[in-house]
C-alpha cells in the first residue's frame, strides 16, 4: 500500500487525502489546529465555490452541506455613477446555470478532518516545519505541503516571472452578517467596483449559527476603504463595514440596515501579496516536498476563485498520483504535475491579478457590454465557474469586441 502524507488540513489538501484513501491508500494528515480550534477561531474566508469546484467534493461523497447551504444563483456588477454617486453608471446581473455554494470553512474543515478520521485516515496535530518535514518524507513516499498561507509555505521560493505584485495589493476584510435583504428576483454575488477606492462583493453563505450573507471588502492600501485594520472590537469592525456602505454604496447599505455580526469571530482583516512560488521544495537532507493550493498559488480574493483553484488543484492532484501507479515520485513527476494544474490556474492568475489594476479597454468593453447585453452577462457571469473561458478576449481589445458582438446576438436566459 502507497504511504502518503498531506499537510494542512484545508481546501487544497482534504480532497486528495479523501480520494486516496478511497482508492486503499496509507494516507496522513498532518494539519495545526484541531477541528474545535477551527470552529471556534477567526472566519478564514468567503470560500464562495462555483458548480465545477462543488462538483470535486460531490464526487468524492464530502459534499455535507450541499442541502442546507444557500445557493448562490447569480453574479450581479455595479459600478457607481461618478457624477452622481448614489447612482449606478453600471449595473447588470446574469443567472449562473449551476449554483454555487460558500459554506463557512469553520464549519466544513472540521467535520471533515473528523470524517476522514472515521474513514480509516490518521491524523497528526502539529505545526510542521523543516524538521517536521524531515521526519515525514523520510517515512512517506510522497509528502504534499497544503498549508495555505501558513508561515512554512515560505521555504517554497517565489516565483518571480509568475508573480507581477511584490507587495498586497487591497487591505481584505469579511464581515459575516445574518438580516441582509436579499437581492431581488434571485440570489447573487454582487461585485461593487468603486474606482481609486476598491471592491465591496457580498453573497448568501452558510456560518455556524446558520443561513447568513458575507461581506467582503478590498480596499485600495491607504484609501478610504483600507478602514479596519486598527478596528479594536468586533463590533467596532462592524460598524466601520456599515459606515462604509453608507458612505460610497447606498443601496448596499439599505439592504444591510437590519443586519448584525453572526458571532464575535465572524469578522477579518489582513493583506497579502498575491504570489506564485515554485512548486517543489528541497529539504536540506535532499527530500523533495511537493506544494499544492495556496501554499503555492495564492491570489488576492477579488475574483473569489482561491477555494475553487484549491479543490481544481486536488482534483489534478489526486489523477495525477493514481495515474502514477507503482511509480517513484520524483521531482519531474511533481513539477510536470504543479504544470498539469498551472495549465488551468495560469489564466485564473492573469484574469485576477487583472483585476486589481484600472481596468484594460478590453475589460471596460466587456464589464460595460454586460449591462447592454444580457447574453454576454450571462456569459461572464458563468465564466466565474471556468475562468480561462474569458480568454483571449480579456487580454485583446479586438477579441474582446467580437465576443461582445457574438454575444449581442444571444437573447437573455430566463
Ligand atoms: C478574505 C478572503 C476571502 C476569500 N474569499 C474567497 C471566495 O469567495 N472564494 C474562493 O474560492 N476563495 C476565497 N478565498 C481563498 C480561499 O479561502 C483559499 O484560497 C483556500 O482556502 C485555500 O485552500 P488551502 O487548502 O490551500 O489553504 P487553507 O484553506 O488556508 O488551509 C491550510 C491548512 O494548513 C494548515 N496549516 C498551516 N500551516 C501549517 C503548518 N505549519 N503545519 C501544519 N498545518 C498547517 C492550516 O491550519 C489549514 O488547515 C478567500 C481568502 C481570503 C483571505
Amino acid at each position: 500500500m502507497r504511504k502518503i502524507a498531506i499537510i494542512g488540513g484545508g481546501q487544497a489538501g482534504m480532497p486528495v487525502a479523501f480520494g486516496l484513501l478511497d482508492k486503499g491508500y496509507e494516507v496522513a494528515l498532518y494539519t495545526n489546529r484541531t477541528p474545535d480550534q477551527v470552529r471556534q477561531g477567526r472566519v478564514m474566508s468567503s470560500q464562495c465555490m462555483f458548480a465545477n469546484a462543488l462538483d470535486v467534493e460531490r464526487r468524492l461523497g464530502i459534499n455535507y452541506w450541499e442541502d442546507e447551504c444557500p445557493p448562490v444563483e447569480g453574479i450581479g456588477f455595479a459600478l457607481p455613477n461618478p457624477e452622481q454617486p448614489d447612482t449606478k453608471a453600471v449595473d447588470w446581473s446574469g443567472r449562473l446555470d449551476r449554483v454555487a455554494q460558500a459554506t463557512d470553512q469553520r464549519l466544513k474543515m472540521p467535520i471533515w478532518i473528523e470524517e476522514f478520521e472515521k474513514r480509516g485516515g490518521k491524523v497528526f496535530f502539529e505545526d510542521v516545519g523543516v524538521a517536521e518535514l524531515e521526519r515525514i518524507s523520510n517515512e512517506y513516499e510522497l509528502t504534499i505541503l497544503a498549508a495555505g498561507k501558513g508561515d512554512v509555505v515560505r521555504l517554497f521560493e517565489r516565483d518571480a516571472s509568475r508573480s507581477p505584485f511584490d507587495k498586497p495589493q487591497r487591505a481584505l476584510a469579511l464581515t459575516y452578517v445574518h438580516g441582509l435583504e436579499p437581492t431581488p428576483e434571485y440570489s447573487r454575488v454582487s461585485f461593487n467596483f468603486i474606482p481609486g477606492v476598491g471592491e465591496y462583493f457580498v453573497f448568501p453563505s452558510l456560518t455556524l449559527s446558520g443561513p447568513c450573507d458575507i461581506m467582503v471588502f478590498e480596499g485600495i492600501p491607504g484609501g478610504p476603504l483600507d478602514r479596519f485594520r486598527d478596528a479594536k472590537s468586533p463590533q467596532e469592525h462592524f460598524e466601520r463595514s456599515i459606515s462604509f456602505l453608507q458612505e460610497f454604496l447606498p443601496w448596499e447599505a439599505d439592504r444591510a440596515r437590519n443586519c448584525e455580526l453572526t458571532d464575535d469571530q465572524g469578522y477579518l482583516a489582513g493583506s497579502f501579496p498575491p504570489t506564485v512560488r515554485k512548486p517543489v521544495l528541497t529539504l536540506p537532507s535532499g527530500n523533495i516536498v511537493l506544494g499544492m493550493g495556496d501554499a503555492v498559488v495564492v491570489n488576492d480574493p477579488i475574483t473569489g476563485q482561491g477555494s475553487n483553484n484549491a479543490a481544481k488543484c486536488a482534483q489534478v492532484y489526486l489523477d495525477r498520483i493514481l495515474e502514477h501507479g507503482e511509480q517513484q515520485f520524483d521531482r519531474a513527476w511533481m513539477e510536470a504535475t504543479f504544470e498539469k494544474y498551472w495549465e488551468y490556474a495560469n489564466q485564473v492568475v492573469a484574469w485576477t491579478n487583472s483585476m486589481l489594476l484600472p481596468p484594460t479597454p478590453q475589460a471596460l468593453a466587456l464589464l460595460t457590454g454586460a449591462d447592454q447585453h444580457p447574453g454576454l452577462a450571462h456569459f461572464m457571469a458563468n465564466a466565474f465557474d471556468h475562468p480561462p473561458v474569458l480568454y483571449p478576449a480579456w487580454g485583446d481589445l479586438a477579441e474582446a469586441e467580437k465576443l461582445v458582438q457574438t454575444k449581442a446576438q444571444i437573447p437573455a436566459v430566463a
